[in-house]
């Protein structure tokens, strides 16, 4: 019989945070499954449709609208998934958001809401999950970063300043937390198909593969996979990592 965690996922209604609920939840990926409780900001009828799928399963998998880059909201959605499950084992903190632009355009307003969310969430989730953590002694935390956290990229000054921000924060929590046996680490996407890159037209999609070795575009999939192994028993030896998940892009 699997073991039976229980986790938080910010940004879980779409892409990759949608991925990662189902890995998390699935009982035959790296022997154990996890209730989840998932964050949204907008999409109620995604965290609906999600909701149903786990209806008749035996895990309880739940979405709550709550703003991310509240610090007080934060500690509530905590609280609930204690309340819901009885622990915390997990926390992924996915939740993500670009607002692209040269710096000579980029107003004050795209720079915060960026640092906001993307940033500022992951201390107010962290903060929030290391007591309950601390006091099972053990826990789990996955920050989803970008390699544009480690390249940089033009048009993304906001957007790259968060991802290797969360870098940052990942060492230095990973060497705080260690002694409570809370692992904290990152996962680097390249270039995955999702609402996000949507945008992308045919010949700006044939510019990135160029530089991708494995000569496809991710799926959200692949990186979700990663994300289930670290939170596993399989990566009990690994914390303060930065592993990208890119195709080869970068290395
Ligand atoms: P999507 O845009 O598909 O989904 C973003 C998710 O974040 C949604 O569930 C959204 O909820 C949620 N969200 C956004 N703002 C808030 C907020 N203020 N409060 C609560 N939830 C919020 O993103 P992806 O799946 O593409 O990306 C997921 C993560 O992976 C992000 O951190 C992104 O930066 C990172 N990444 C993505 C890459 C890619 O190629 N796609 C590459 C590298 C990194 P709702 O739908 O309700 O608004």
């Amino acid at each position: 019989m699997s073991v039976r965690k229980s986790a938080i996922v910010t940004g879980g209604t779409r892409g990759i945070g949608r991925a990662i609920v189902e890995s998390l939840a699935d009982g035959n990926l790296q022997n154990f499954s996890a209730d989840v409780l998932f964050v949204y900001n907008s999409c109620e009828t995604c965290a609906k449709e999600i909701e149903e799928q786990f209806k008749n399963t035996d895990v309880n998998v739940i979405g709550i609208q709550s703003d991310v880059t509240s610090f007080d909201k934060a500690q509530e959605v905590v609280n609930l998934a204690l309340e819901k499950f009885g622990k915390l084992d997990i926390l992924v903190n996915n939740a993500g958001i670009t607002k692209d632009n040269l710096l000579l355009r980029m107003s004050e307003k795209d720079f915060d809401d960026v640092i906001n969310v993307n940033l500022k969430s992951v201390f107010n989730y962290t903060k929030a999950a290391f007591k309950p953590m601390m006091k099972q002694r053990g826990g789990r935390i996955v920050n989803i970063s970008s390699i544009v956290g480690i390249i940089g990229n033009a048009g993304q000054s906001n957007y790259a300043a968060s991802k290797a921000g969360i870098i940052g924060f990942t060492k230095s929590t990973a060497k705080e937390f260690a002694s409570r046996n809370i692992t904290v680490n990152a996962v680097t996407p390249g270039f995955i198909e999702t609402e996000m890159t949507a945008a992308l037209n045919e010949k700006q999609r044939e510019a990135l593969l160029v530089n991708i070795p494995l000569k496809r575009i991710g799926q959200s999939q692949d990186v979700a996979k990663l994300v289930k192994f670290l939170c596993s028993s399989n990566a009990d030896y690994i914390t303060g990592q930065v592993i990208s998940v890119d195709g080869g892009m970068v290395m």
